[in-house]
């Protein structure tokens, strides 16, 4: 069959199923648009309209998009072995070129092996099967809670979405499972007291999972996973210093800890991992995204020498895979995608693309009225809008929507940018590859979308 754009949107409307999208409002009114083709940070739609993806997808085309290096390398594999499993001890080249690679990058954090699947999600619920394996097989059968943070998001398999620490993805399904728990988030600008120092705001933090520990019982408290900086959840970079006291308390109850760098791994914050820049010493950490620029999914669980140790003792099999672990496919877009960042000085430009973004965001909403943060590191920064800023700010009722109606307003002039859930904030994590003039348009775009919706709230309240 032939499609027109019309014909395409419409049979989107009755056949397809969106993930995160009102059902029935969907298949009623339709998306906003139909991407049909992408280059560089600029996506085209059906109809013809251009977008400048100020997103790179979702935090994950981090070389941007139409690369042939990485197109080639599909092409290839797929001609000379698209798939072979893993399971059994069978073995294909691709994984094993890759696996070797993450361990090289990820330098001195003590990392040894990579489980690999398909996406954030399936490899962090894997993650709680390493930790309750790891722990069985220690004869600690009691210790099997895992502590999240509010605000946190890991994914959405049932596991995963019981260690999301985010309402609304627990609601519909009467999550989260009962061995999860979920303690503050760094938020400063909701969590932090007035008058409170950093440091103090830091020990606060560190002392309320060491008393969550402590009435769970240490020797039922598996590990604590937690993203280096809060990706959906509203862009929280931490303060100085918390991950290192964060990981004492861990270390005294012999907690494990899983660092989710499924959005900050592979460059996303001007350093090969997140763990890198912010002095942490994962057990445990789970990859995805941006190891293959989201060309194909692909994700991992690498493990540390400590944890390998542990699970190497063990005579029988790991009970655990998926038809798509290691899948050769993946790999070799990986290791290609890994080389345009690597050979191409990429997760430099990210951070010098970083600096650009957030001081252009500071030069153009210092002081805005609707503006009461301006947050980021690397490439990753948000704008987070309040009623009323100050000391002790005020956030806008809910049901004014003002993160989304932004958003919309970027789209409606070109730009896509993020509506988080659970604030008023917008997101931005463009592609490495973003240009100078582009980050220019993303500021620019945003400040006039910003104005409109404020002229909207101050028309609404006259
Ligand atoms: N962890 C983090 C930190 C994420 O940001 C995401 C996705 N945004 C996931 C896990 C889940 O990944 P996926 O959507 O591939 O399942």
């Amino acid at each position: 069959m032939t499609a027109t754009t019309s014909t395409l949107g419409e049979l989107d409307r009755r056949y397809v199923f969106h993930p995160f999208t009102a059902a029935g409002a969907h298949e009623r009114d339709g998306g906003p648009a139909m991407i049909v083709s992408g280059s560089g940070s600029t996506l085209t739609a059906a109809d013809g309209t251009t977008y400048l993806d100020a997103m790179a997808g979702l935090w994950c085309v981090n070389v941007g998009y139409g690369r042939r290096e990485i197109a080639d390398a599909l092409q290839s594999q797929a001609l000379r072995l698209p798939y072979y499993h893993g399971f059994s001890s069978m073995a294909t080249d691709q994984p094993a070129l890759l696996a070797e690679r993450i361990i090289r990058l990820t330098g001195d954090l003590g990392m040894s092996k990579v489980f690999f699947g398909s996406s954030g999600s399936d490899a962090n619920d894997t993650q709680l099967k390493l930790v309750w394996h790891y722990n069985n097989l220690l004869g600690r059968r009691e210790k099997k809670k895992v502590i999240a943070r509010s605000r946190g998001y890991h994914g959405v398999t049932i596991a995963s979405a019981s260690l999301t620490g985010l309402p609304a993805m627990h609601a519909q399904f009467d999550l989260p499972l009962p061995m999860i728990r979920h303690v503050s988030p760094p938020y400063a600008l909701w969590e932090k007291q007035p008058g409170e120092d950093d440091a103090a705001f830091v020990a606060r933090l560190a002392d309320e999972l060491e008393q969550r520990i402590l009435a769970e019982g240490p020797e039922t408290v598996a590990a604590f996973i937690a993203e280096p900086v809060q990706a959906a959840g509203g862009v929280i970079p931490p303060p100085d210093g918390y991950f290192p006291a964060i990981q004492a308390v861990l270390r005294k109850y012999d907690v494990l800890l899983i660092a989710d760098e499924v959005v900050s791994g592979f460059g996303r914050l001007g350093a090969w991992f997140g763990s890198h820049l912010l002095g942490i010493e994962p057990d445990l950490m789970t990859i995805a995204k941006g190891v293959t620029s989201a060309y194909v999914p692909l994700s991992g669980c690498v493990v540390s020498d400590r944890v390998w140790e542990v699970l190497a003792r063990d005579g029988g099999a790991f009970q655990h895979g998926y038809t798509y672990s290691a899948h050769p496919l993946a790999a070799a877009a990986a290791l290609a995608n890994l080389d345009l960042v690597e050979h191409g000085g990429l997760i430099e430009q990210a951070a010098r693309r970083g600096e650009r973004l957030r001081a252009e965001l500071h030069a153009a909403f210092d002081g805005h009225e609707l503006v009461g943060e301006i947050r980021g590191i690397g490439l990753v920064a948000a704008l987070e809008f309040v009623a009323e800023r100050g000391e002790r700010p005020v956030r806008f009722d809910p049901a004014l929507a003002v993160g989304a109606r932004i958003t919309r307003a970027c789209l409606e002039h070109g730009l896509i940018t993020r509506a988080l859930p659970a604030a008023d904030t917008i997101s931005f994590s463009p592609p490495f590859t973003i240009t100078e003039a582009e980050i220019d348009t993303i500021v620019t775009v945003a400040r006039e979308a910003v104005d409109q919706v404020a002229d909207e709230l101050a028309r609404a309240k006259a």
